[in-house]
């Protein structure tokens, strides 16, 4: 018999854990599910967050070493760099405009709001005072922080996120740099290890259905105790949550993206949907941008018209980095977290959102969960308790599978914007999708 594809073994775990949770509120045997099914959910998250140092070494090491020398980056490279940060920080921007003006953290009631910060006042308290030790020090402080002193020692706490992009990006320009056939296997063994790293990604997803599950279960019975009207409430939040979510990545599909790619290049945006088609469809079912990365490639230069020289150095690198899909979801997340704990988050903690989603979005790897694993360092940078991804991992992985169709579409755009600036300046033809009038 056919396996039942991940996504709907972790809707059954989804749907299980409510009806379970449910049943143990009622019954009153809150303590059931604390001993026997919370450990898992516990132990679920703590497997996401071992990987996400390794993860983001690898892959960024492994997408800086793809490319063939350094001059590349400065060409090609720097216009693709510029739009794809320039669309990921519209996303973030879009995530959290949204998210504010939803508010559906605030949905919760002020009682259990209340009861969140003072379940969790021990960590808040922590970050508080992190956040009171940072501001006493100078203004250039968060940017001595991000070149570490001694790498193996951040390598060692998932806090020091930016420490290792910045050695992943420093070790990556050096390998490109010395082009000798010594670091060759280097270069492979890198490679190796991010295949390695994406297969655990992927035995762990194995098991998102029973995480799902116990989290659920679990974070019902916390949350609502023995009173099951609460268990109502959590779930009527939650809704509205991924609501805000899928809100920001429709306006980005057909707003953003449409305007951005009738103002750059004047490309028929209908032609432009149309012929990426199937590759959004295969983000979709696969929550991969990088197992969707062939069928985009295929869309893009057979449908769309753009040349394989452009494609097979934009697309690959922004399945890596460019995904605005993910930037935007942990925008909201961040803020919807922050605002069910009752922390009111001023704009300077929203415009760091913007930088720490974006470069987690970055280091992102291509594979399905590698989002809500960045949002630890959104979260933790950001100073909102991290037990909050307990709140959004149930229906985290049909937000994946959204914002991964988003992710794709925007390397898409982005490809057919640079096709079309390097097709001006060496004054060649137009692209098949191009409007008459733009010639
Ligand atoms: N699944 C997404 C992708 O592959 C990444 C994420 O988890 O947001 O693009």
């Amino acid at each position: 018999m056919k396996k039942l594809a991940l996504h709907w073994q972790i809707i059954i775990g989804m749907v299980l854990g409510i009806i379970v949770g449910l049943i143990l509120i009622m019954g009153g045997w809150g303590q059931f599910s604390n001993d026997w099914i919370k450990p898992f959910g516990t132990i679920f998250i703590n497997a996401l967050k071992l990987v996400a140092v390794p993860l983001v070494l690898f892959s960024l090491i492994k997408g800086i070493t793809s490319l063939s020398d350094v001059s590349q980056l400065s060409s090609m490279g720097s216009r693709t760099v510029g739009i794809y940060l320039f669309t990921t920080v519209v996303a973030v921007f879009m995530g959290l405009l949204l998210v504010n003006i939803t508010q559906p953290g605030k949905a919760f009631t002020e009682e259990t709001r209340m009861e969140f910060s003072q379940k969790f006042a021990e960590t808040t308290g922590d970050k508080t005072q992190q956040a009171r030790q940072v501001k006493d020090k100078g203004p250039l402080q968060p940017l001595i922080d991000v070149v570490p002193g001694n790498v193996f020692q951040s390598f060692t706490d998932n806090k020091n996120m930016l420490q290792v992009i910045f050695f992943a990006i420093l070790f990556g320009v050096a390998i490109v740099m010395v082009k000798s056939p010594v670091t060759e296997p280097v270069k492979q063994l890198f490679d190796g290890l991010n295949e390695i790293i994406i297969q655990i990604v992927h035995i762990i997803m194995i098991f998102a259905p029973y995480g799902v599950f116990a989290l659920l279960t679990s974070l019902l019975v916390d949350i609502a105790g023995d009173d099951p009207q609460k268990a109502t409430e959590l779930l009527g939040v939650l809704g509205q949550y991924a609501f805000t979510v899928t809100l920001g990545l429709t306006l980005m599909i057909f707003v953003f993206y449409p305007i951005l790619l009738m103002v750059t290049t004047k490309y028929n945006y209908k032609k432009f949907f149309q012929g990426i088609f199937p590759a959004q469809m295969m983000a979709f079912s696969t929550s991969s941008s990088a197992a969707t990365l062939p069928v985009t490639m295929d869309c893009v230069e057979n449908n769309l018209g753009v040349s394989n020289q452009t494609a097979s150095f934009v697309l690959p690198l922004g399945a890596t980095v460019n995904m605005d899909g993910t930037s935007l979801y942990q925008g909201v997340a961040a803020v919807f977290i922050a605002q069910a704990y009752g922390l009111d988050l001023s704009i300077g903690q929203q415009l760091g959102i913007v930088i720490t989603a974006t470069l987690a979005s970055i280091g992102a790897a291509a594979v399905p969960g590698a989002g809500i694993i960045m949002l630890v360092i959104v979260l933790e940078q950001a100073k909102i308790p991290v037990e909050g991804i307990a709140l959004i991992l149930a229906p985290d992985r049909i937000l994946d599978m959204m914002r991964t169709v988003v992710n794709i579409t925007g390397d898409s755009s982005v490809c057919v914007m640079v096709e079309k600036a390097l097709a001006k300046k060496n004054g060649t033809g137009k692209l098949d999708g191009e409007s008459a009038e733009a010639a």
